[in-house]
């Protein structure tokens, strides 16, 4: 099998789930109680948030664990927006994940925020122009990804970050796929987010558990929780910590390779990805920036072609991958990204992505796009 869907889910890496172990048996005190193994467990939380601190170059007292991606950006964005007394409007685009799209749908519905929404071009690029004409008095958040999950497109977070705060707004990006494949220093000159004020991060897209995650919110900005309770996690989300989750977490960020190195090593087999593919499948079309994107993704449309159809082929002869609306939980929906960058819905439902992990080989891209040649042809009936 050849498992190319590595931005749906990755696998537990073998020493997080050995870290883990413990902190679910022997080990398994609440970090809230007082006695020794209370205390040990406390302990092993505060060296996970420390661990993943030093990561991000942040205070561990920013971080928040959280249960993955979804939780985190509901947390800062809801969190924010509601403490943050500028105004109820926020700034987004349309090819955000659903999380941030249901997250804002649920502020303007329950809350009254009015929601700007950016355009895209046909390759999910939005322009920084029209987020400064955007930008008002009462602008409390700017919500934009670093890296669009289905497409790869990057934004260009520097930009927004100093558009946004020359105003006084707060900017968050959900970076459930950047992990791993960019810097993540939010406290370091010169990286994508450097000084950015709320960073998501889910633990499965990199090697830890379903259900781990971590927050930045940058010092004591103000959240309003969306967990009340015994107010853990410094009164951003009160609930016995998962401390497993977090440790596993901690281990599996600690066993990333060295992000720089990566990327170039990914982003030259990706690259060749796509020339294999588009040099043998006429109807190919590659989606979202050629270069400003993820290193490790590679979406098609394949016009004419069914895109489920394909997903069933490819999977016959070994391939694993997404259709683009994989996010949208079985749904046959042309993807919402896609529409946003202006593709024909009978286009957009053609779509496959490929999503390449730390541990993909040439040995596997080459027979993949081969297989992929190969579904294609068998699809249009021009096969076996
Ligand atoms: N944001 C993006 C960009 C994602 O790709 C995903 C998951 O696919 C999420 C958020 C949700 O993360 P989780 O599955 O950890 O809730």
């Amino acid at each position: 099998m050849i498992y190319l869907d590595n931005a749906a889910t990755t696998p537990v890496v073998p020493a997080a789930l050995e870290a883990a172990w413990p902190w679910l048996t022997s080990e398994f005190g609440n970090p809230s109680s007082t006695h020794e193994m209370g205390l040990s467990a406390k302990n092993a939380l505060d060296h996970a948030r420390t661990s993943i601190a030093t990561w991000m170059d942040c205070p561990a007292s920013d971080l928040v664990f959280t249960s993955g991606g979804t939780e985190g950006d509901n947390l800062a964005i809801t969190g924010l927006a509601l403490a943050n007394p500028r105004g109820k409007h926020i700034i987004s685009a349309k090819t955000e994940h659903e999380a941030v799209l249901e997250t804002l749908d649920f502020l303007e519905r329950v809350h009254g925020f009015e929601i700007s929404w950016l355009n895209v071009d046909s390759q999910g690029n939005i322009n920084l122009g029209d987020l400064e004409r955007a930008l008002r008095p009462d602008t409390s958040l700017v919500t934009l990804m670093l890296a669009n999950n289905e497409i790869g497109t990057t934004h260009p977070l520097p930009g927004i970050i100093e558009a946004a705060h020359a105003v006084g707004a707060l900017v968050h990006t959900d970076a459930v796929q950047a992990a791993g494949w960019f810097d993540l220093r939010v406290g370091k000159n010169g990286t994508l987010v450097s000084g950015i004020d709320a960073l998501t991060i889910s633990g499965h897209k990199l090697g830890a558990p379903k259900g781990s995650g971590v927050t930045y919110i940058r010092g004591r900005l103000a959240v309003e929780p969306l967990l009340h309770g015994g107010g853990q996690e410094f009164g951003r989300r009160s609930g016995t910590e998962n401390v497993a989750w977090a440790v596993a977490l901690a281990t599996a960020i600690s066993a990333l390779p060295e992000t720089e190195l990566e990327s170039a090593r990914v982003r030259t087999l990706r690259d060749e990805f796509i020339a294999h593919v588009l040099a043998t499948v006429p109807q190919a079309q590659l989606t979202g920036n050629p270069v400003e994107r993820h290193p490790a993704i590679a979406s098609f449309t394949f016009s004419g072609l069914n895109g489920e159809t394909l997903l069933l082929e490819l999977e016959q002869r070994g391939v694993i991958v997404s259709s683009g609306s994989a996010c949208a939980a079985g749904s046959n929906d042309p993807s919402h990204v896609l529409i946003a960058c202006g593709i024909e819905a009978d286009i957009a439902q053609t779509s496959v992505r490929f999503s390449i992990s730390h541990s993909t080989t040439a040995d596997e891209l080459s027979p993949a796009a081969s297989a992929l040649a190969d579904a294609v042809a068998s699809v249009s009936g021009l096969g076996n």
